[in-house]
């Protein structure tokens, strides 16, 4: 009979950053390198899924849209179950844990099993698409306030974006591109100007980044005729023709 574990194993919700391992903390870099168990979503670059070692169980839960994935219950129910083995489990995710991650969920059930769960952020889309392509989501002449909404089939026509983007305010848009007509539709109907400048970063902080430009009203175009693929983000804002030299007339398109 095997022996019972010595120790319960803990849980690491680790943010694996927007691709380049380069933006992996530290933290999380140690965590991949020493891991004995991984349990990583589609996001995850496979050039950080390579530095764990040769020895370490991956588990990939893979999560992108349209593609087959495990349901929550049961990836909540496999991190569980490894520490309850002994094992320490490196949960690791695209950009952040806590930023349309399930981060949340996952925590929730290990704590309710009993289990320690520590959090270990990483560089969000957003963040790194603003790096990456410089758009500044905050600038003291075009934007003072930054969203970051789930832009999603489900519950679009729920959501109530008002207010969140528009004069002086970024707006970022997460898993956005299979809705880019009705998004664009909604924020117009919000009452944002179809000429209202708009980014769309498709493979932010990887080396086959693109960014896209052009009017609101023109979102759902723009996303078809370039062939956008996930992961991207659509942003919306004055901060987004900064590079085009003509923030003023974006502002005064806004205004
Ligand atoms: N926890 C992640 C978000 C997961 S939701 C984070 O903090 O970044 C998945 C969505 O994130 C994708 O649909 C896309 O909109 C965005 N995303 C993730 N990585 C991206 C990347 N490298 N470039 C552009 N968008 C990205």
């Amino acid at each position: 009979m095997n022996p019972l574990p010595s120790s319960t194993g803990k849980i690491w919700l680790v943010g694996a950053g927007p691709g380049d391992p380069d933006l992996l903390t530290l933290r999380a870099a140690r965590l991949v390198m020493g891991a004995k168990v991984i349990v990583h979503d589609g996001l995850v670059d496979p050039r950080i899924l390579a530095m764990a070692p040769a020895s370490a169980k991956l588990v990939s839960v893979a999560k992108r849209r349209s593609r087959h994935s495990m349901p929550q219950d049961e990836i909540n129910a496999l991190l569980v179950s490894e520490a309850l083995a002994g094992r320490d489990v490196v949960r690791l995710k695209g950009g952040d844990p806590f930023v349309f991650g399930r981060g949340g969920e996952e925590a929730e059930a290990a704590r309710a099993a009993g289990v320690t769960v520590e959090v270990v952020p990483g560089i969000s889309a957003a963040i790194g698409a603003a790096a990456a392509a410089q758009l500044p989501l905050t600038h003291r002449n075009a934007a003072s306030v930054v969203s970051f909404v789930a832009g999603q089939c489900k519950g679009l026509s729920e959501q109530n974006w008002a207010g969140l983007a528009g004069h002086g305010r970024t707006l970022v848009i997460y898993m956005g591109l299979a809705n880019a007509d009705p998004i664009a539709d909604k924020l117009m109907a919000d009452g944002l100007a179809p000429d209202t400048p708009v980014a769309v970063v498709e493979n932010a902080a990887r080396p086959e980044m693109r960014v896209l430009r052009g009017p609101l009203a023109g979102l759902g175009t723009l996303v078809k005729d370039h062939h956008v693929v996930s992961p991207a983000l659509i942003i919306i804002g004055a901060i987004t023709a900064l590079e085009d030299n003509n923030l003023a007339m974006a502002v005064e398109a806004e205004a």
